[in-house]
């Protein structure tokens, strides 16, 4: 399928009208569909696996906002830390002292976000309230991340009375935490919300929609 320019521009104006950031997530995709909606002005794009990330990187505007949506292995880590822009899915302690380390190393401040586990499926990452309150808890020291938000995924279904409760808890811990400032630790980001529920996420407090097939078409992993 071709990039859904007309879908895209109207996903934008929704977005602009709500001050709601895009994430056009363009994994499995080719590095001509990314060149498609850069020239559109799009700069943040979303991929989810190391070695895709880091040849598109290579290969494509130096401008682009790269957000690490995946999940990430800690030994993976220094790959992507010269120059990744923003970390989605920081599901341990372990992976932000990981990603703290790798950051000192390249001389930068790395964001991130926690990834909270906020579906009923037992597949997706993140972490529980108590492990998230530890982590924010543990971070003091960690000079070389900021720690600017939280992320979730909700579950995998169109009944909203499944999905909204999700998406409300989330936004209520990021009302919890987003009152502490530190050194490290400054909210401003709910990334929230992909191609199926992205609107109900935005009712629910999202200001970053990661949005993939809407515009890019359905994935194919089996090329
Ligand atoms: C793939 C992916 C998306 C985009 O999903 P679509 O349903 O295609 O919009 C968003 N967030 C994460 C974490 C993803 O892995």
């Amino acid at each position: 399928m071709p990039v859904a320019i007309d879908k895209y521009q109207e996903i934008k104006t929704f977005l602009d009208a709500h001050k709601v950031s895009l994430i056009a997530v363009s994994k499995t995709k080719p590095q001509e569909d990314i060149q498609e909606l850069y020239a559109l002005g799009q700069r943040d794009f979303g991929e989810n696996y190391v070695q895709e990330l880091v040849e598109k990187e290579a290969a494509l505007p130096k401008d682009i906002h790269w957000h690490f949506i995946g999940h990430l292995q800690s030994n993976k880590v220094k790959y992507i830390a010269p120059f990744v822009y923003l970390i989605h899915g920081v599901d341990s302690f372990k992976l932000l002292v990981e990603i703290n380390k790798q950051a000192a190393k390249n001389n930068r401040v790395i964001s991130v976000l926690l990834q909270v586990h906020i579906a009923k499926e037992e597949t997706k990452f993140g972490m529980d309230a108590e492990e998230l309150k530890a982590a924010i808890e543990g971070a003091g020291g960690l000079s070389n991340i900021k720690i600017i938000g939280l992320m979730g995924m909700a579950s995998f279904s169109d009944n909203s009375k499944i999905v909204q409760p999700e998406f409300g808890y989330l936004n209520s811990l990021y009302q919890v935490y987003g009152k502490i400032k530190t050194d490290n630790i400054d909210f401003a980001v709910l990334s929230m919300g992909m191609s199926g529920d992205y609107q109900l996420a935005i009712e629910n407090g999202s200001n970053m929609v990661r949005i993939g097939s809407l515009l890019f078409g359905a994935r194919n992993y089996n090329k």
